[in-house]
């Protein structure tokens, strides 16, 4: 008889025994969430912007609620589709980013475990903050919400931002009964400081012309989101940068004729894992991905006040957050950075429908580009909801604007 959230039970059935350092990473995580069910521990939902590591210090299971949906979508294709649909049924507007449905949805259909607590930042989007307000009233659990400053380099911003992040710890705290351990923090942020230099380390590979590897690193943010400061989400960052190493090493590119170089500035599409491997075939690789820009430094361990403030500052700058948080400039100065440092020879954006923060000033980075010569694509794909354009398509899209590209 199938069980309450039956189709990830599935999923951490076929990947429990795993070795390999990225599947053993979600192993973990999801494993941790269904044994937290089957014991009546209490989850804590999170968005994809808040990274783990004050959570595992105090041992608290976390669910972030787009990874749940995303792993759902790999396994059923209609994962997403079901929840969304039943948002849509709910009367939530069509306009809310289909993460935000689908995690709404989910709740409603029941296949995806209720928390105990709730912690999500105001970043990167306006439907993050709406999406979770009602995710709030659906499932009744405590909320705290870090309210982000919108320049961080105002005066007072990042006092004021500093109070918000600490006050993370204060609500968990309170709602888990637990106490913050700040020796337990230390080593935590030292093994999540270790994951951020592999981190690191590999995209910066992803520099090197002809490139080793095309496509999103990916394991990186899956580790800040589910496993940052654990070792298993280290050592799936590691494995990547060995493999990216390994290639480097036996002179291995992604495309052996490299013909052009594809900066994507959006997340992956998670229901079209093929797509960047479709393009290779033309080739042309992808260097960078949005989803792995996580410029960030060290956390000082020395004192607890300097790790807060090392991971408060780290914390704006999640993949994402950092350019969605803030003013279009941002948006621009990061798509010159990546097609400069990337040695991009045109840029695609896949533009998510609800990301109006970065569609918005299409026109404003055309012009930017087109300043420059920068070719650029930017078409509509829902990253999640394969209904709004179909795998056919996307390719008919990029191979028309690659065809162009190559042909200068
Ligand atoms: S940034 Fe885009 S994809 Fe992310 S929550 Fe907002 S609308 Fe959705």
């Amino acid at each position: 008889m199938a069980e309450k959230y039956q189709l990830h039970r599935d999923v951490y059935e076929m990947i429990k025994g795993t070795e390999e350092p990225g599947m053993k990473m979600t192993a973990r995580w999801l494993g941790g969430v269904i044994r937290a069910v089957d014991e009546g521990k209490p989850i804590l939902y999170h968005g994809f912007t808040s990274f783990s590591e004050i959570m595992v210090a105090l041992d608290i299971q976390t669910l972030c609620c787009e990874a749940w949906d995303i792993l759902g979508v790999q396994v059923d294709p209609d994962h997403v589709i079901k929840s969304v649909d039943a948002a849509h049924e709910a009367g939530i507007p069509p306009e809310l980013c289909s993460f935000d449905k689908a995690i709404i949805g989910s709740i409603i259909r029941e296949v995806i475990p209720p928390p105990a607590m709730i912690v999500v930042s105001l970043m990167p989007c306006q439907n993050a903050v709406i999406g979770y307000q009602a995710i709030g009233q659906l499932t009744g659990a405590p909320m705290w919400v870090t309210d982000t400053p919108y320049y961080m380099d105002e005066e007072g911003a990042m006092e004021y931002w500093l109070n918000q992040y600490t006050g993370v710890i204060s609500f968990l705290e309170e709602h888990s009964g637990k106490k913050m351990d700040y020796d337990r923090l230390k080593e935590v942020v030292e093994e999540s400081n270790r994951c951020v230099e592999y981190w690191l380390e590999a995209v910066e590979l992803q520099k090197l012309k002809p490139a080793p590897r095309s496509g999103t690193i990916a394991v990186g943010t899956q580790a800040g989101i589910t496993a940052f400061g654990t070792p298993e989400g280290t050592a799936a960052v590691k494995g990547v940068l060995d493999d990216i190493k390994d290639r480097v090493a036996r002179g291995e590119m992604a495309v052996p004729d490299e013909k052009v170089r594809v900066i994507w500035f959006q997340l992956p599409v998670f229901w079209d894992n093929e797509l960047m491997i479709w393009m290779t075939e033309m080739g042309a690789v992808v260097p960078f991905v949005l989803f792995d820009d996580y410029r960030v430094e060290p956390v000082d361990t020395s004192t607890p006040e300097s790790m807060i403030k090392g991971m408060a500052k780290r914390a704006v700058e999640t993949p994402m957050a950092r350019v969605g948080r803030s003013d279009y400039n941002l948006v621009i100065e990061d798509v010159l950075y990546a097609v400069e440092e990337f040695k991009g020879d045109c840029v695609i954006f896949a533009s998510h429908p609800s990301c109006k923060w970065m569609s918005g000033g299409f026109g404003l980075m055309r012009d930017a580009c087109r300043e420059r010569g920068i070719p650029v694509l930017m078409y509509d794909v829902d990253l999640i909801d394969r209904r709004v354009t179909s795998a056919e398509e996307s390719r008919t899209r990029i191979e028309q604007f690659l065809t162009t590209v190559m042909a200068r």
